[in-house]
Formats: structure tokens, sequence, C-alpha cells
């Protein structure tokens, strides 16, 4: 009989692929977060980085099929697996052709912020399921899944449509804020975090060469450019770990947490500046201690931890300038003008385009219906009129992605994931690789390797630590999980399993 017990043990344990199911699953999404971040800075990394360079699987392949490569869109892929043209996630902001008006990602007119005053947001403009959706949806909602970010888009796309509370800093009160989507008051652990002014503190100190300001408000938006943003979602993090006793219960739970700063600083600073450089270092430290904390509560034996970033960077256009490399600025408004001459010389005066969304084109559709025009040959005048401006690569119009009418590259294949029939713009157009908009600092969008290319790393029970070569996808994140979790593979998943990483 013993015999036999060990003999089934033993042929279960051949069988058994899949690593045991975490406690708790924490993905971590660092905003703005080049794959070459991990190894630039690796000999000044001791703490989370470390960590995870170390005992992690390392896939320094992955990389982002979709444009634009926007915050919004990242978070939407992490835990859906899947690409704006299925989820519906085209861009940070749009012009919605139904709602007559721009829009955010999670703008939510029908919710309120809690925490502060104000419309709300929400997970509405999501069409498909994330982890913490199939996780809930598999055990009776007893999982319990919470988001958190300094961005509001960056807290409630990962975590999904079922997460009992995404939550976001709010540079007005400097407050941790929701929404009523999730529930009618912010729960008290959220009450009592904020009651302790956590924000306020940093007044007055420096980092590096910038000095906090003293007046609140200017406090509050000052430091989300700085390491110190990142310093209070990890608190806040910490905070929601044992007040919502994560990962302390018979079903799996699961925490995002998305680090902003990164990405106002890369903004505001480049891509190769000392500030960059800095939180980089900060941020493996921060995560760092945020490791240590899960550990103490939960155990890290019982914990998938998973890190990605939403996009990468380019470098500044005067970092580029200096090293000798292609690339330069040029005025959003160059495009725009060029199509409002042309098409008030085809087909008179008007105003021609509706939104500001800076890498596409919404065209006035109420206009070309009040003219009898055909959109078609609209878009095309359009086009035409957006390749004669300098430094435009590509041009595409929404009747040619819509009959597949589109060269068959890698560039061009973002375009069709990134596009949704739906949602998406009249034209669209990609500028020549390291070419952005705007005045200064850096920026991100393209579909190019230095935006699309970011970290993978999973660690945890089951996981066989090393480096992956192999180009993977972010889209393979949801899909991996989902299998480590037993749970049903998000509704728009186009991603594959990371099988070779199991034990
Ligand atoms: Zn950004």
């Amino acid at each position: 009989m013993k015999k036999l017990v060990i003999l089934l043990a033993l042929a279960a344990s051949l069988v058994a692929a899949t690593p045991k199911k975490p406690k708790l699953v924490v993905a971590i999404v660092i905003d703005q977060f080049r794959y070459d971040y991990l190894t630039r800075f690796r000999s000044e990394y001791h703490g989370g980085f470390d960590r995870l360079l170390t005992q992690g699987a390392v896939f320094t392949n992955a990389r982002y099929i979709h444009f634009p490569t926007v915050t919004a869109v990242g978070h939407s892929t992490v835990l859906t697996g899947a690409i704006p043209s299925i989820s519906g996630i085209i861009a940070n902001e749009w012009y919605d052709f139904g709602e007559h008006k721009e829009v955010t990602s999670v703008s939510d007119s029908g919710t309120k912020l809690l925490g502060s005053s104000g419309e709300g947001s929400s997970p509405h403009r999501l069409l498909v399921s994330t982890v913490g959706d199939e996780l809930k949806m598999s055990d009776n909602r007893n999982s319990r899944v919470i988001g958190i970010s300094l961005k509001d888009r960056a807290a409630i796309l990962p975590s999904g449509h079922m997460a009992n509370g995404a939550y976001w800093f709010d540079p007005k009160t400097g407050n941790f804020v929701s929404s009523t989507y999730y529930f009618s008051d912010l729960p008290g652990w959220v009450k009592d975090f904020n009651s302790g002014e956590p924000a306020a503190k940093y007044r007055g100190q420096t980092w590096l060469t910038h000095k906090m300001p003293a007046e609140p408000e200017k406090l509050y938006s000052a430091l989300e450019a700085t390491p110190i943003g990142n310093e209070l979602i990890e608190a806040f993090a910490e905070r929601a770990l044992t007040a919502e006793q994560l990962g302390k219960h018979d079903v799996t739970d699961l925490l995002t947490v998305s680090f902003s700063s990164n990405d106002y600083v890369g903004h505001r600073y480049g891509t190769y500046s000392p500030e960059a450089h800095d939180v980089s270092v900060r941020t493996d430290a921060i995560i760092g201690k945020f490791l240590q904390t899960i550990d103490k509560e939960v155990g890290l034996d019982n914990v998938l931890v998973v890190l990605t970033a939403d996009h990468g960077v380019s470098p500044s256009t005067e970092e580029a300038a200096a090293n000798h490399m292609p690339g330069g600025r040029e005025p959003a408004s160059l495009v725009r003008n060029a199509v409002q001459t042309a098409l008030v010389k085809k087909y008179g005066e008007g105003e021609w385009m509706v939104g500001s969304a800076d890498l596409s084109l919404f065209l006035n559709r109420s206009l070309i219906a009040q003219k009898n025009l055909d959109l078609s040959a609209v878009e095309d005048v359009a086009a035409a009129a957006v390749e004669t401006v300098p430094h435009v690569a590509r041009v595409y119009t929404r009747h040619q992605l819509a009959a597949g009418a589109v060269a068959n590259d890698d560039v061009t294949r973002r375009i069709v994931n990134g596009y949704n029939m739906e949602r998406g713009a009249d034209v669209e157009f990609v500028l020549e690789p390291y070419w952005v908009f705007g005045s200064s600092g850096a920026t991100h969008g393209s579909p190019f390797s230095y935006d699309t290319h970011v970290p993978v790393i999973f660690m945890g029970p089951g996981i066989r630590a090393g480096q992956y070569h192999e180009d993977v996808v972010v889209n393979d994140i949801a899909p991996t999980i989902a299998t480590i979790l037993s749970v049903e593979t998000p509704a728009g998943s186009v991603g594959r399993v990371l099988a070779e990483m199991f034990q």
C-alpha cells in the first residue's frame, strides 16, 4: 500500500507541469521603463531588481506588438493579453464618435471620485476580461483583486471590471482616491492612510537639484515627477496588503501595482539624464522594500511576482543629436495644419478635425455627412496631406485598414493590432524613428524597439530562474498567469503560455 502511494505521488509529480497555485499574485508595472534600464544600471541594483534578476525567469526580448505605445494601452495589455483592436483601449485619450467628445481610456461620467471631487473613472471602455476578472469568476468572487498607481488608468485597467478596488493619487488633495464604480465610500484603511497626510511631509525636501515646493497643490504634482511618487505608491500598497489581508485567504488574491514616477521623470528630464538614472536606482530600492514586506506578511514561497513596463521611451532629441543619432522634433500642429489646409482647399471652409490626439486624426464626420461627402475620399485627401509633412514614415486610412489593404511588415502589423474598427481614427500615421512631437524632454508612442522592448520577469514557486532570450510578447503574461492559476484565459488574449520557465 505504501509503495502504491509513493508511486501515485511520483506519477502525479511527473504530470504536474504547472507550478503550484500561489496564495498571491503581485503584478508590478513600471511606467516608462525600457529593457536596457535593467542592464545599464545593473551594478547599482541591490534591491527588488537585483532579487528578480537573480531569482526570476528573465525574458530579455519581450516586446509590445501594438501602436501607440502609451500608458493606457500598455496597462490594458499586461493582464488581458489583448491588443487594442480587441480590447478597445486604443490610446490614453481619443475622440469618441458615439459620445461626440474626447474621452480618456477610463473616464466615466456615470461615476464620481471618492476622496476628492469631480468625475470618477471606471474600466467600462475595456471590452475584455483581465486575469483578476477570470480569477474572481472562477471562485465565486472570493479572491480579492486590488489595483494601485499614481494614475487612474494604470490602477484600473490591469485590475479589471470586478476588482474590489482601484486606487490612484489625486494631485489636488494629495489623497489616494477611487471611484463610485467600486463602492459608495472609501474603505476605512484608505481614509486612515489619507488622514496621515503622507505627501505633506515631503514639503521642502530636495531630490538631486530639485526642491519640493511648500504650497500643497504645487507640492503634490511636483512629487509625481520624483522617486517620492513611487515611495507613496509603495507605502499605500503595503497598507493595502495588510488591511485587505492579501495572500491570507483560502483562494488566490491579486495585487497590481504600477509605479508612475519613472514616466514623469523620463518625460521631463530625458532618457539619459541623471534624474532617469536616479529614479531607476531608487525604484530598485522601493521594490526591494515592497518584496521584503510581502515576504514577511505572506512568504515569497507563496507569491507569484511578475514585473514588466507599459512602454519604453525614445532618447530626447538633444541626447540623440549629441550622439550623432538621427531624429528631431517637430510640432504636432504641422500635421494638423497640413490636413486642415488641404481639406479646406478641396471641400471648402469648416473645422475638418475633431479632438486633439497627436498621433491619430479623427475627421469631423458630421461635417462630412452634412456636405454629403464620401468618408473614404476625404480620408485619402487627408492622408495625402499628412504624407507631405517631413519625417512622416507611414500613413494609413480607416478604409485601407478595414479592407486589409496595407503592407504586411512589422510596423504595419503593430498599427493593425492597435486599430479598433469601432473606435479607431480616420487617419493613422507614424513618424520616422527617433522623430517626436513636442518641444522638450523625451517621449514614447512609436512602434520602434526603444518604445516596445520592455522587461518581463516572473519569480515564484515552480518558476525556473534564468535568462530566456527567445522573442516573447508582453501579451504572453496574462495567459501564463491564467494557466498557473488554472482559470480561464482572459477573453481577448493573443499570447501564449511561457511554459519554458515551468520547473
Ligand atoms: Zn508617458
